[in-house]
């Protein structure tokens, strides 16, 4: 039984704990505080955040002046990648939802700073905003991606800058060109073919995170499955997998996404796994500050009824929540 705190905390990880609010006595379960690591704050209604369970999020594409602008401690916390990094004319350079503020066209490899179109001048500019991460664009199925010369350059900046470069990979051989530049993580998981044993093991081994977004494929089984079956893989190798939905991306629910939560239920990212990968602050490596998630009513009592369960979730400060058990 799960409300024993032993087996509640071996169903959902080592700091679930079940608990009541202080202010109307509801009970329910307790646990950190949620991310989700792919989001585009410019498209969506951020208030209805916390009210659905997320207390932080990164946001992987959108105006770095204007996310500089935000106020630092807030909740939801924002980690941010400020604009889209590619190719003269790439991805998603003119798509409606993208205006140019949020989109960087790199026509230089240089690592000299202040180059136009360079390299390094588009990297220091997200860096200069505040951007904890770099987000680069590799589609090949909308327009041109950078040579591998360009992708080394961002990296090698990036790198030296202290930020983790995460890509956008779609078409042929995009997983690979990124896997090979030394990306630290891909924006989705990989979801235009089956990636493989090789190419899985290396992205462990290189410590990379994935961002999930399984949930975006709905109009596309066959992308659906190898995105599944690329995450089970990748998490059953030591994978760190990150919950991500990108959130701004058609009509998706703010806040805990069930569809999201289910499909990496699916993909064997299951109880305790499913909250590790929400609950994973990257790329802070302290979680959202003051807060935790509070889920009301009885806990799942199996594996099976985490994920739906999760959907209750919402946001709390830590401070009016009283703990039950010891
Ligand atoms: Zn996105």
């Amino acid at each position: 039984m799960a409300h024993d705190p032993h087996a509640l905390r071996a169903l959902l990880g080592p700091e679930a704990a079940l608990c009541r609010r202080a202010l109307t006595g509801e009970a329910g379960v307790a646990l950190p505080p949620f991310t989700d690591h792919h989001v585009h704050l410019h498209l969506i209604d951020e208030t209805r955040l916390a009210p659905g369970g997320i207390a932080g999020v990164l946001d992987l594409g959108g105006d770095p002046v204007e996310l500089a602008r935000r106020e630092p401690h807030g909740i939801p916390r924002v980690a941010y990648a400020g604009a889209f990094l590619t190719a003269p004319g790439g991805y998603p350079v003119g798509r409606p939802w993208a205006p140019a503020s949020i989109t960087r066209e790199i026509a230089d490899p240089s690592t000299h700073p202040g180059v136009p179109g360079g390299a390094a001048t588009a990297v220091d500019e997200q860096a200069a905003f505040g951007a904890s991460v770099i987000k680069v664009a590799l589609n090949s199925t909308a327009g041109p991606v950078f040579d591998a010369a360009t992708l080394e350059a961002v990296v090698t900046v990036a790198r030296e800058r202290r930020l983790p470069v995460i890509a956008h990979a779609e078409g042929e051989g995009m997983p690979q060109l990124a896997l090979d530049g030394r990306v630290q993580g891909f924006a989705h998981t990989p979801f235009t073919g089956y990636v493989g044993r090789a190419f899985t093991a290396h992205a462990v081994a290189a410590g990379q995170v994935w961002i999930s977004t399984l949930a975006i494929h709905r109009d596309d089984p066959q992308a659906a499955e190898f995105a599944r079956v690329n995450l089970a893989g990748f998490a059953a190798a030591g994978g760190r997998v990150l919950y991500g939905t990108d959130l701004g991306n058609g009509d998706l629910p703010v806040g805990v996404n069930p569809d999201e939560v289910a499909a990496l239920d699916r993909a064997g990212v299951r109880g305790a796994a499913l909250v590790a990968a929400m609950a994973d602050p990257w790329p802070s490596a302290e979680r959202p500050a003051g807060v935790c998630t509070f889920v009301p009513g009885p806990p799942p009592l199996q594996l099976d009824d985490v994920a739906d369960w999760l959907r209750g979730a919402t946001v709390v400060p830590t401070e009016e929540l009283i703990h039950d058990d010891l």
